[in-house]
């Protein structure tokens, strides 16, 4: 028996729910686990249990990337339960890099939105320092095997979303696991992250996005398992799909320059008029990551003066 149970779980997120799979076989394994506090917790837990299934069961946990609505339940898991841990390397820094971590992310987030002539007070959330320590983690890279259900998967490394994306996929069924890589709902932010400790440069998120999607078109998927909305395939044209989409949002901000030299913060006012106040970063992110794209094709070019970022096209 081999069996991939959906388990749809609530959040506070605008996308709804989201996903955590259980998967029945030889071995049973959690992929994700969903939100943070108690309550979430509590509903992981009924709904396993409707599935007969307890955390004592559970041989392992593998996480698709380390956001809040995925990895949250990690902590009340392991205060029961002594399971291991599978996630990518690249989260390894937020995991153990403690307060001075904390510090670091925080002050490029400032710098990010003070760049866009954004108010890093007024337009990103605020996130308290919570001292968490996982147990028992194994790091993942490009390649390497999991067992999931007691079947073996591949981790493909499909950073874009987030540094620590990754997507499980079975040569033999062709079921993948992937997390926020690829959902069918709606298009995914490549989130503007900091620079690995020791780099200098942040990455590019909508660059990284666009090779992982370009990665993952040349795999044998069939059945793609997303960390939101509904399980689906054909991959191949949901990936054109958003590959179109790139394009038209790449078009548009092209369109608003065409008025003059603009911050960030202006162009998503004039794109996303409807974002206000915390979620303005979403907005900032996906247009600081198009216009990294824009750059590369050099159609546009930017000019610093203080902390603030311009752009303009060539
Ligand atoms: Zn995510």
């Amino acid at each position: 028996m081999f069996k991939i149970v959906p388990l749809e779980l609530s959040t506070h997120f605008a996308e709804g729910t989201v996903n955590a799979f259980l998967v029945l076989g030889d071995k049973i394994t959690l992929i994700d686990t969903g939100n943070p506090g108690k309550e979430a917790f509590q509903q992981l837990k009924e709904r396993l249990h409707n599935h007969g299934v307890t955390l004592t069961d559970l041989d392992a946990i593998v996480l698709t990337h380390t956001h809040i609505d995925h990895a949250g339940a990690i902590p009340h898991i392991q205060a029961e339960v002594d399971l291991p841990i599978y996630v990518h390397e690249r989260a390894k820094d937020s995991l153990h890099g403690g307060y001075h971590e904390f510090e670091r992310v925080k002050h490029f987030f400032d710098q990010f939105l003070q760049s866009c002539g954004a108010d890093p007070l007024k337009h990103i959330v605020k996130r308290n320092y919570i001292e968490e320590s996982w147990r028992n983690v194994s790091y993942l890279q490009e390649g390497d095997r999991v067992p999931i259900g007691g079947k073996s998967f591949t981790a493909a490394h499909v950073p874009g979303h987030s540094q620590s994306d990754i997507l499980l996929w079975n040569r033999e069924t062709g079921d993948a696991f992937a997390g926020d890589h690829l959902l069918k709902g709606f298009s995914v932010n490549a989130f503007i992250e900091p620079p690995s400790p020791g780099e200098t440069s942040r990455p590019k998120p909508l660059l990284q996005y666009r090779e992982s999607l370009a990665k993952v078109s040349k795999l044998p998927l069939k059945m793609i398992y997303p960390g939101h909305g509904e399980v689906f395939d054909d991959h191949l044209s949901l990936i054109n799909k958003r590959l179109q989409e790139q394009e038209k949002r790449c078009d548009q901000i092209v369109a608003i320059l065409r008025n003059g030299r603009k911050t960030i913060f202006e162009i998503c006012g004039a794109m996303y008029p409807h974002l206000h106040g915390k979620t303005v970063f979403l907005g900032l992110s996906q247009i600081q990551g198009h216009l990294d794209l824009l750059e590369l094709r050099q159609q546009v070019r930017f000019e610093q003066s203080g902390s603030l970022v311009k752009y303009n096209l060539i």
